[in-house]
């Protein structure tokens, strides 16, 4: 559990940005919400439902610069399918959490152009955003309150019962059988009430409660599209695993991009995208990039050998 404050820094980082994100919010609900594409800030003329159509993902000659000075993004092209999984794989710094960032519609090319259907996914209302696209990452967006309300961000209509429902298809146990068990600090009293617990006092959840509170609220908001940027990149890898199996759960029937730090993830996925210094360097299936024998075809023959179940991280995380 983070105080807003600490949320923003994390999640930030640099101060300029920091001032810049501070301006655009209304608060820590509209914060968390927005960055897991749950919500964003009203625009003044919002496009209309039937603006998006098919939710074909396309990206359009995208050029994007944090500083205004260098071009973080560059001439990135491309297409994505519904129901394709595609997996964007690239170093430490080649743009790729910047590109997922546009891809949620948090913020907006510079030039060039994201949309979902048509439409440019920045440019979607809050409430049509999270039905189309949701971001995940592993900052864990809790909120000092209680578990019903940090669920009824991503579903602002659900009921008791869908929010349970939402909790068991992610495989949480919680609340149901009690509290995590990895909690040393969690009061008991005020547990039995379930939903109305209240994160941060009755309990604490660990990383792996945490991921599957952000993956309870995908089953609620039901996007077509999911991003996922690192999202099990530093867990220790049986709360990876754990996560892993929840996130499988909200995976099915979804557009997925995911950036990839397992090679495993690049080579399972439909297509894969390779990014390199902000460009978009190769694109096409495993077998495809393996024959070009370029970045992609180099890093599966030096980290994978020819072993299928090596599980060796492709990049950093950053
Ligand atoms: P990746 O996810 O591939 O590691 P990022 O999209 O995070 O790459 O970063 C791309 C480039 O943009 C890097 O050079 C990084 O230093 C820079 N960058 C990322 N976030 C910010 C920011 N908030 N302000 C300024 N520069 C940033
Ligand atoms: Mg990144």
């Amino acid at each position: 559990v983070v105080t807003a404050a600490v949320y923003l820094r994390q999640l930030v980082g640099p101060l300029d940005t920091l001032m810049l994100w501070i301006e655009q919010l209304q608060g820590a609900a509209a914060s968390y919400a927005r960055v897991e594409g749950l919500a964003d800030i009203p625009q003044a003329d919002p496009p209309r439902a039937r603006d998006v159509d098919g939710d074909r993902i396309r990206v359009q000659d995208v050029r994007y610069s944090y500083t205004g000075v260098r071009d973080v993004l560059r001439g990135i092209d491309l297409s994505v399918q519904p129901g394709e999984r595609l997996a964007i794989v690239g170093t430490s710094g080649a743009g790729k959490s910047t590109l997922a960032r546009l891809l949620a519609g948090l913020d907006r090319p510079h030039t060039g152009s994201v949309t979902i259907g048509g439409t440019p996914v920045a440019d979607l209302p809050p409430d049509q955003l999270r039905e189309h696209v949701v971001l995940i990452t592993q900052d864990h967006h809790v909120f000092h309150d209680s578990l019903r309300d940090n669920l009824l961000i991503a579903k602002p209509t659900a009921t008791d019962a869908e929010l349970h429902a939402a909790l068991q298809a992610v495989g949480a146990t919680w609340p149901t059988e009690g509290p995590p068990a990895a909690q040393e600090h969690e009061l008991s009293a005020g547990w039995g009430s379930g939903l109305d617990v209240v994160l941060g006092r009755d309990t604490i959840l660990g990383d792996a409660e945490a991921q599957q509170l952000s993956l309870a609220r995908v089953v609620l908001a039901d996007p077509h599209t999911l991003i996922l940027d690192e999202a099990t990149a530093l867990l220790d890898p049986k709360t990876a695993r754990q996560t892993e199996q929840s996130l499988a759960a909200v995976l099915e029937g979804r557009t997925v991009i995911a950036i990839a730090h397992r090679l495993q993830t690049a080579h399972d996925a439909d297509r894969i995208a390779v990014m390199e210094a902000g460009e978009l360097v190769e694109l096409g299936t495993h077998d495809e990039l393996v024959s070009a024998d370029g970045v992609y075809g180099k890093l599966w023959r030096t980290w994978h050998g020819d072993d299928p179940d090596d599980t060796t991280p492709l990049t950093k995380t950053s």
